[in-house]
């Protein structure tokens, strides 16, 4: 049984509050609010805690803008989970040197996955010199407190980056960037420990919410309109397990279907060493869970996913997904898969191919793999090139890109019942899921946007089904 990461004492958020009032004070006297531009990298745990961050700077009296040049502050959520989401994060931080030369007194703040480590904490505070504040993914409730010293003149520039497991803490303010769609997390941190992975060393160990939490939470999203709850968790499948108490993460779903009303419950991600024949049933037989999984595989070769320390074998995959398959009758599958682990070799990786051309996954994310400073993979012996990575990274696509086409094809002629969730970005067309998260777009009416419609698909492309509005027909599980 691992230690049970305490609560945070009620005073150190209240320590919190009071700062948070004594800067909305501060701003309420100004002509104006200021402005905050808040910019989000990285998966939907970044984007959910972004939404918090942004409901602590409302609460501090600020509003905010979508131009980085009239930002009073500058606020950049960042990830680590590969080196080309550091770069980018980089680069533009670099560039905020001349908007800051532009708006004296710009504050401008880096927090998230990336600054957590160390190193790049270091990086920041000696080549990033015109970066004011930086904290941890371990500090986001003390954000209201570490703004505070920034902003008070001549403190100099504020850094706080603990190496800690996690806290335990609830009720932080949030603006949602969505009146129809809303990330809800479920638990945070990750104990698996990939060998590639950067995650448990910037997001501390397993903290699930409990129970009463989240299934309340969902009930004022479902009061408050919302029609489409996403559970986060580096893995949803695991929820629980560190609070030693009855509820699994099927409990959650469970209680969350009964919950009256029309809206979709989704997830991510469930790692396929803890997907049980329990999660199926329970998809199942929950009428508003998703009928989609989105299941990592990683690699085709036992032997690489022994080096990944994934604790599955590519016999036990394919067998987790024939029983998802049999259980929940239409089931979409998505995953993600890493080329280039170090020192796959080419049968290894037509392992890999093998595996993606048996299964045919309904969606797949290919990344080349990113050495992670600290991490085991790190160290471990890879002579393949470059080069060689991109040619395996491009066959993989071609051969997926062609299982999509064809899988998205096969739903023309069906009918689905569909949450209308916007407008394509030519807002010529509606945009839509179907249950089993296909995206769907159609032409009406953008007073349908946050409403639940019944669509006959009347053609595809290798990403997308384009359908058409139904009145009367009912629609089936897509
Ligand atoms: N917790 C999730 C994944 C989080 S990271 C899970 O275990 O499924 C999202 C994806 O990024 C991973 O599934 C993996 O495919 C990819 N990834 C993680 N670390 C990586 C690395 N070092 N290089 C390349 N891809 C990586
Ligand atoms: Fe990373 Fe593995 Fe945890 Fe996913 S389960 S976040 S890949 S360590």
């Amino acid at each position: 049984m691992p230690k049970i990461i305490p609560q945070l004492p009620e005073e150190e958020l209240q320590r919190q509050r009071d700062a948070i009032e004594r800067i909305a004070a501060g701003n309420s006297a100004l002509k104006s609010p200021p402005l905050a531009f808040v910019d989000t990298y990285g998966c939907q745990q970044n984007e959910a805690d972004s939404e918090k961050l942004r409901g602590m700077l409302r609460e501090m009296g600020y509003a905010f803008t979508e131009y980085e040049a009239e930002a009073d502050l500058i606020l950049i959520n960042t990830c680590a989970v590969r080196e080309h989401a550091e770069m980018r994060v980089l680069g533009n931080v670099g560039a905020l040197v001349h908007t800051k030369r532009a708006k004296p007194g710009q504050i401008i703040a880096l927090c998230g996955c990336m600054v957590t480590q160390e190193h790049m904490a270091l990086r920041v505070k000696k080549s990033f010199r015109h970066v004011d504040l930086v904290f941890g993914t371990h500090e986001l409730y003390r954000f209201p407190e570490l703004l505070e010293r920034t902003l008070k003149p001549h403190k100099g520039r504020v850094f706080e980056v603990r190496q800690i497991d996690g806290e335990r803490y609830e009720g932080l303010p949030v603006v949602r960037s969505s009146s129809i769609k809303a990330w809800l997390s479920v638990m945070y941190g990750c104990n698996n420990f990939c060998s590639y992975c950067v995650v448990p060393y910037v997001r501390g160990r397993e903290r699930s919410r409990s129970p009463e939490a989240v299934i309340d939470e969902a009930r004022e999203l479902i009061d408050a309109g919302y029609k489409d709850i996403t559970l986060l968790g580096q893995n949803v499948n695991s929820y629980g397990r560190d609070l030693g108490c009855e509820a699994d993460f099927s409990y959650l779903i469970e209680e969350i279907n009964k919950i009256p009303g029309e809206f979709v419950i989704r997830f991510m991600t469930s790692h396929p060493k803890d997907a049980t024949d329990r999660l199926f049933k329970t998809l199942a037989d929950c009428e508003k869970a998703e009928r989609h999984i989105h299941l990592p595989f990683q690699s085709g070769s036992s032997r690489v996913l022994h080096a990944m320390n994934r604790g599955y074998t590519r016999e036990k995959y394919i067998e987790l997904v024939e029983k998802a398959r049999a259980a929940v009758p239409g089931i979409a599958i998505t995953s993600d898969v890493i080329v280039g682990f170090p020192g796959e070799t080419e049968e290894e990786f037509e392992e890999t191919l093998s595996l993606v051309e048996l299964i045919r996954f309904d969606m797949l994310f290919t990344f080349i793999y990113s050495p992670r400073n600290g991490t085991p993979a790190a160290s471990m012996p890879d002579p393949f090139t470059r080069e060689d990575k991109q040619r395996r990274f491009d066959r993989l696509l071609a051969a997926q890109n062609a299982i999509s086409a064809e899988t998205q094809a096969a739903h023309v002629g069906k009918s689905y019942r569909v949450l209308i969730d916007g407008v394509n970005d030519t807002r010529e067309l509606l945009t839509a899921r179907t249950s089993c998260n296909r995206l769907v777009r159609i032409k009406g009416d953008e007073a349908l946007i946050g409403s639940f419609a019944d669509v006959k698909i009347t053609g595809s492309t290798t990403w997308s089904l384009e359908g058409e509005l139904i009145q009367k027909e009912a629609g089936q599980n897509g």
